[in-house]
C-alpha cells in the first residue's frame, strides 16, 4: 500500500517536472540605471528606455510561457559583477542585456547585436545564433535599419555562462529614431521583436 501510494506522488510529480523543465527561465538586463544614466540626448535616458524596453520584453515572453527575470525592476545602480552573478547563478537558458546608442554623428542609426566571439565553442555559436534570431525579428518588427550582429567584448556577454547578447535596439543621437524611442507603441514593437527573436532560439 506505502509502495502505491509513493508510486501515485510520483505519476503526480512526474508531469509537474516536465511542465517545470517547459519553461527556460531567460535574464533581461535593462542597461545602466540610478548614478549611471547612460546616453541622454534632451529628456530621454537610457536607463529609463532599457527598463520599460525589458518590461514590455518580460510581457511578451510570459504570454509565450518563459520564465523571466529582469536583473534590476527599478531605476538603481547595479554593478555589471551583480548582473552576471544573477545569471551565473540561476538555471538560466539566455541572457539579453537591452542598451540604446548614442554616436557624435547625428545620421548614425539602427540596431546592432553583439554576442561574445571568444570562450567555448558551443556558447559562441549558440549566442552567435540568438543575435542573428534578435536581429531579424526586431528589424522585422520596427523596419528600422540592420547595423548587423557583431562581437564585443563587454562583461555581461563574456562573463556570463549561457547563451548570451546585448542589444543596441536604436540611436538617442538620431532625431527620427529619437522621437520614435519616445512612444510607447515602437518600443512595444522592438519588445515583441526582441521577445520573438529569442522565441525563436529557444524552441
Ligand atoms: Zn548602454
Amino acid at each position: 500500500m506505502r509502495l502505491l501510494k509513493r508510486f501515485f506522488w510520483l505519476l503526480l510529480f512526474l508531469p509537474l517536472c516536465a511542465f517545470a523543465k517547459e519553461k527556460p527561465i531567460i535574464i533581461l538586463d535593462p542597461g545602466h540605471g540610478g548614478k549611471d544614466q547612460g546616453a541622454r540626448v534632451r529628456n530621454l535616458e537610457e536607463k529609463i528606455l532599457t527598463l520599460r524596453t525589458s518590461y514590455l520584453t518580460k510581457k511578451h515572453l510570459e504570454e509565450l510561457g518563459y520564465r523571466v527575470i529582469l536583473t534590476r525592476a527599478k531605476d538603481i545602480f547595479l554593478p555589471l559583477g551583480t548582473r552576471v552573478g544573477l545569471a551565473n547563478r540561476r538555471d538560466t537558458s539566455i541572457f539579453v542585456s537591452i542598451h540604446y546608442n548614442s554616436a557624435a554623428s547625428p545620421i548614425a542609426k539602427g540596431i546592432e547585436v553583439y554576442y561574445y566571439g571568444k570562450g567555448k565553442q558551443q556558447r559562441r555559436e549558440k549566442s552567435k545564433q540568438l543575435a542573428i534570431s534578435v536581429l531579424n525579428q526586431t528589424i522585422g518588427q520596427t523596419k528600422a535599419k540592420s547595423r548587423g550582429i557583431k562581437q564585443g567584448n563587454y562583461q555581461v556577454i563574456r562573463e556570463t555562462t549561457m547563451p548570451g547578447i546585448l542589444i543596441e535596439a536604436g540611436f538617442l543621437t538620431n532625431r527620427e529614431e529619437r522621437e520614435l524611442l519616445a512612444t510607447q507603441t515602437y518600443l512595444d514593437k522592438l519588445a515583441k521583436g526582441i521577445a520573438i527573436g529569442i522565441h525563436q532560439f529557444a524552441k
